[in-house]
């Protein structure tokens, strides 16, 4: 069992890096916890399957530590690192059957045959592999394929930790949802620190306590899924997580009038705000809020921004009302029972329901 740390970690693929563009990695400093069910969340390319193979020993960092607990491992080989990979598509020996495949990481390593043939059987009944034990791997179905590579991470009792690079890929949908539910089921049994890679949300929340979401070779945030709904750290994180994504626009704030305005229009923010943007050092100042915080009215309330409606979709238990202001593009997430909107409706952006964000990463807003 381990605690994985990832101490000022950079990679590059490049011999000769000019700037920050040519790192996969960015800086990183990384705590993996013993026993955790991780996700690694994030957009192709942006360096999930990199950061793995430097964790398993597969590549060597550019620079940086990698520590499993406490101790650098930089210089072990992957076999002596006691970590399992899942690959997005199967590796599996063709020519063996389903049971070699399953029993050879631990014949590999001379495990005696006495104590490979329950540990096998017992993978082997949890992945529902039983019925193909004798069959040859190459004559599986790509399913059933990525079913045994899965359980040729999951037979060894000694590893710290599995990771998981985007291994449901090639599953069908159906099949995707239960093997994530039995990979949980596993997790919670074995207590082996886990980390899944994936691109898709749903998938990362369904799956893991904590998620750490990767934007260009960095972690912008690690937290639960509660976390980076209601308190995105990082703009991407707002616009990459929820459907839709969270709403943003740019403020300017003028300081001889103490206002803050998003284009000509003028916005109705606490003194908290403009405290706080009295003092930011940039002028890349964004708000954020999640198109469930908008409150839509179909007449004028207080602090009360009319607005013209575009689009009304609804969708069975909730609809999405798409707006501009300022010729920008909002949309706000309704309940089902909705009151009816005219052409102009009323919109109000809740103060501790939005998120200040300077150069890109939120602020906090004492709202007192
Ligand atoms: P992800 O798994 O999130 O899709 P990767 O870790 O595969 O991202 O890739 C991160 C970046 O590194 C991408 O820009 C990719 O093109 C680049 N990259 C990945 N592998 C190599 C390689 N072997 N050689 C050169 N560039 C690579
Ligand atoms: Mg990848």
């Amino acid at each position: 069992m381990a605690e994985i740390v990832l101490k000022t970690l950079a990679h590059t693929y490049s011999a000769n890096p000019q700037s920050a563009k040519d790192y996969a990695i960015r800086h990183m400093e990384h705590v993996w916890h013993q026993g955790g069910a991780y996700a690694l969340l994030g957009p192709s390319g942006c360096g999930k399957s990199t950061l793995l193979n430097i964790i398993s020993g597969l590549l060597a960092p550019t620079e940086g530590d990698v520590l499993f607990d406490g101790q650098r491992v930089n210089e072990l080989p992957p076999e002596e690192r006691n970590i399992a990979q899942v690959f997005q598509f199967p590796v599996i020996y063709d020519t063996m059957t389903v049971f070699d495949n399953l029993a050879f990481p631990l014949r590999n390593m001379n495990t005696p045959e006495y104590r490979v043939k329950p540990k096998v059987l017992e993978v082997a009944d949890i992945l529902e592999l039983t019925p193909l034990l004798s069959r040859k791997a190459k004559n599986l179905t790509a399913d059933e394929k990525q079913k045994v590579s899965m359980g040729r991470g999951l037979v060894r009792d000694d590893v710290t930790a599995i990771l998981f690079d985007e291994p449901l890929t090639v599953i069908d949908p159906q099949l995707k949802w239960k093997l994530r539910r039995k990979l949980k089921e596993i997790h919670e049994r074995f207590n082996i620190t886990m980390i899944y890679v994936t691109h898709d949300q749903l998938e990362a929340s369904t799956f893991a306590d904590k998620i750490a979401v990767m934007y260009e070779g960095q972690v912008v945030q690690f937290g639960t899924p509660r976390e980076l709904f209601e308190t995105p750290a990082h703009t991407f994180v707002g616009y990459f997580i929820g459907s839709p994504g969270m709403n943003f626009f740019e403020l300017r704030y003028d300081q001889a009038q103490n206002t803050a305005y998003f284009g000509d229009q003028s916005l109705p923010l606490s003194n908290a705000y403009l405290a706080t943007l009295k003092k930011a050092e940039s002028d890349n100042l964004k708000l954020g809020i999640r198109p469930e915080f908008i409150e839509v009215h179909s007449s004028h309330e207080p602090d009360t921004i009319a607005v013209q409606k575009e689009n009304l979709q609804d969708l069975g238990t909730y609809a999405i009302l798409t707006f501009s202001l300022n010729q920008q593009t909002f949309k706000a997430r309704l309940p089902e029972d909705h009151p009816d909107l005219g052409d102009t409706v009323y919109i109000r952006f809740p103060d501790d329901k939005l998120s200040l964000y300077v150069d890109e990463y939120r602020v906090e807003v004492d709202h007192e």
